[in-house]
């Protein structure tokens, strides 16, 4: 499961190596941990066009150090006002000295408004942005990624602005994330929230959590104080308990697949639910040719069918309480596609659609956003029973030239669940490096 060829490109002989042979040059990425929980260095706030969005409040609160220090961890590149072709001469005059001195590990954070129907000049240069975004990110290198925020409102915006410049980040790159106009009062949250346990008093569902990403969102959410319940099948027992026990939870252990999934999750919660976590997914690959009905039907039964019967049973009978989150789990190969995987791919693309149809109605019905994260190449056991051509090929195929790791999906799952996440709905987040499959 380790990728010998990072730890090798982390030598000084194995880079020089490396190079010599024109070989990709992963770069060791900074990750969240308690003993580094901010980018490492200042933040610069530049603007492009005239903007209207009060920012400045905003990044004081992220974390990261003030523009100054001998180091810049991160730029922040307001663009929201601009509205022509013109405009976008300042994007670069704004970037384009800059973007050398963007320490390793750093960020680039693109701000960006929505496309106008009324105006093709204003949709024309604010589409350039993501362009701009996505072609930053294939090159900058270092470990350095890019992302773009389409925003009307600062305030709204924080807890993703806060995520993207933040450790927490690493493996997200190349992505265009839509935030809405914050949405009061069904999100109304006037309990205080402690930074440190953001979901402390919140009840997390984790499908699939024994083991692979679903134990780390698990362990993730524990971290940020939600009381979790681990849900996997009876065969996987020994590791849900133990996952349960280590993190303080409880395990229920449940065929998600079985008719009556959501009464018994709804029977264990009778206080409610805050946080669905739909994690749990299988492969059956087989290219269609090859594939009995039984593969086609397991996979769309765990991955879709499963996931949206217990969405609808959880919201209908209202064990998930307003103000809770969905985050369910698409795939790159359900937006890229990928040979043997017909059956896997149509599941997960199935989930982007749910995900697109009901986020707007569930916020309004119940109070609860709907998203998805989509994982890229992420080293699990699933992953390692790839074959080593498909596997080295899979991990190197991106931005950031390696794979992710299983706490980038949770921490990204952390950021959607998070109390102050109520104007990012129907969004489905590619965890990736900027794969460059379906990028
Ligand atoms: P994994 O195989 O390591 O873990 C999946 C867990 O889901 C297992 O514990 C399994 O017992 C459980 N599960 C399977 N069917 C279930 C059912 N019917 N009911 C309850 N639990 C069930 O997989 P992983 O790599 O950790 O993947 C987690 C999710 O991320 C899956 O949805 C997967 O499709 C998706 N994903 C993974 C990657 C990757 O690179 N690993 C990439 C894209 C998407």
């Amino acid at each position: 499961m380790a990728d010998r060829y990072l730890r090798l490109t982390g030598t000084a002989p194995g880079r020089f190596l490396t190079r010599r042979l024109g070989l990709p040059q992963p770069a060791a990425l900074a990750r969240w941990s308690a003993e580094r929980p901010a980018l490492d260095g200042g933040l610069l706030h530049l603007t492009a066009g005239r903007s209207a969005l009060d920012l400045a409040p905003v990044l004081a609160r992220t974390g990261t150090g003030p523009a100054g220090s001998d180091r810049t961890a991160a730029v922040v590149l307001d663009a929201t006002g601009v509205r022509d072709v013109e405009a976008l001469a300042e994007v670069h005059a704004a970037l384009h000295p800059v973007v050398r001195s963007v320490a390793a590990s750093g960020r680039v954070v693109v701000l960006g408004a929505p496309l106008d129907p009324a105006d093709h000049h204003q949709a024309a240069a604010q589409q350039a942005l993501e362009g701009f975004t996505r072609s930053l990110g294939k090159e900058i290198g270092r470990g350095r990624t890019v992302n773009l925020v389409r925003l009307t409102d600062a305030a709204a915006a924080e807890s993703t602005l806060r995520f993207l410049l933040s450790p927490k980040s690493a493996y997200v790159s190349g992505q265009m994330i839509e935030v809405g106009a914050d949405r009061e009062p069904p999100l109304a949250e006037p309990a205080p929230v402690d930074p440190d346990r953001p979901l402390s008093g919140r009840t997390a569902l984790v499908t699939g959590a024994a083991r692979g990403i679903g134990e780390a969102v698990a362990e993730t959410l524990a971290r940020d104080g939600a009381r979790v319940v681990v849900l996997d099948v009876p065969q996987a027992e020994h590791d849900a308990r133990r996952v349960a026990e280590r993190l303080g939870g409880t395990a229920l252990l449940l065929d998600m697949t079985s008719a009556d999934a959501g009464a018994r999750i709804a029977e264990e919660l009778p206080d409610g639910l805050d946080l669905l976590i739909h994690n749990a997914g299988i492969t059956r690959d087989r290219r269609l040719v090859n594939m009995p009905a039984e593969r086609w039907i397991s996979v769309l039964e765990v991955n879709l069918a499963s996931v949206l019967r217990t969405t609808d049973a959880l919201l209908k009978d209202g064990t998930l309480k307003r103000g809770g989150r969905i985050v369910a789990t698409a795939s790159i190969a359900g937006i890229a596609g990928n040979a043997g995987q017909t059956n896997y791919g149509a599941s997960k693309a199935g989930i982007v659609g749910l995900v697109r149809s009901l986020a707007p109605r569930a916020l309004d019905e119940h109070g609860v956003t709907v998203n998805a994260v989509a994982p890229g190449f992420i080293e699990t056991k699933m992953t390692a029973a790839v074959p080593l051509f498909i596997r080295e090929a899979g991990r190197r195929m991106n931005s950031l030239a390696q794979g992710g790791l299983p706490a980038d999906v949770a921490e990204t799952t952390a950021w959607l669940a998070h109390p102050a996440s109520g104007a990012v709905n129907g969004q489905v987040v590619r965890v990736c490096g900027q794969s460059l499959l379906g990028a």
